[in-house]
């Protein structure tokens, strides 16, 4: 192995640890997908989707990206909601983002370079909307955390109008969202209490 030989070492102690334990794991996992979860969350290397909420492969589909964005025209992240929900038929949307996010500071800061400022334009959006509120806070640190919430909140009500989840309800299909968010500093979810199941029509 000419590049990052250790990674591949890493890989075959963990298949054969995978068969060790139950012989028929990759037979079963080729055989069909059937996840009843997709997250959406944060890129973050310190989030490892399905690690926290303790599910192994084939049970969790998994979008990830800089500050967990539900993009209304990105097509990658739509695709990914369309297939969760039209094809594998997915129960629960949950959307994850973490306090110290990396992406929501960056919509505190000065512009920076394309593609990132385009996609940090999302954040700086909800950032503006609830300014007033972000304004009261006592401090930086603060804002920071709070906005890492109010992004959450914000990515919730937008997956409820995209037209993969309406239509979705308007079939009669079971369909949950959630929003969370997950603390570093003691690797704990929490739940912010905006989950929608059903249409607000
Ligand atoms: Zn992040």
């Amino acid at each position: 192995m000419r590049f990052l030989p250790q990674l591949f070492a890493n890989n075959q102690s963990w298949a054969s640890q995978q068969t060790h334990r139950d012989p028929e794991f990759f037979k079963r996992l080729c055989a069909i997908q059937r996840p009843d979860y997709l997250w959406i969350g944060c890129a973050d290397s310190r989030v490892p989707a399905n690690e926290i909420v303790g599910l192994a492969p084939g049970e969790l589909f998994v979008h990830r990206n800089v500050g967990n964005i539900v993009g209304r025209d990105d097509q990658n992240c739509l695709a990914v909601l369309q297939y969760a929900v039209d094809v594998l038929r997915i129960s629960h949307v949950i959307v994850c983002g973490h306090y110290r996010c990396g992406g929501i500071q960056a919509a505190f800061g000065p512009p920076t370079t394309d593609p990132l400022e385009g996609w940090i334009a999302h954040i700086r959006e909800i950032r503006q909307t609830h300014a007033r509120e972000l304004a009261l806070l006592p401090g930086d640190e603060q804002r920071w955390q709070r906005l890492c919430e109010l992004n959450v909140i914000a990515q919730v009500q937008i997956l409820s109008n995209i037209p993969t989840v309406v239509r979705a309800w308007q079939r009669g299909q079971q369909l949950a969202i959630h929003g969370w968010i997950y603390n570093l500093n003691d690797g704990l979810l929490h739940d912010l209490e905006v989950s929608i199941n059903k249409p607000a029509y």
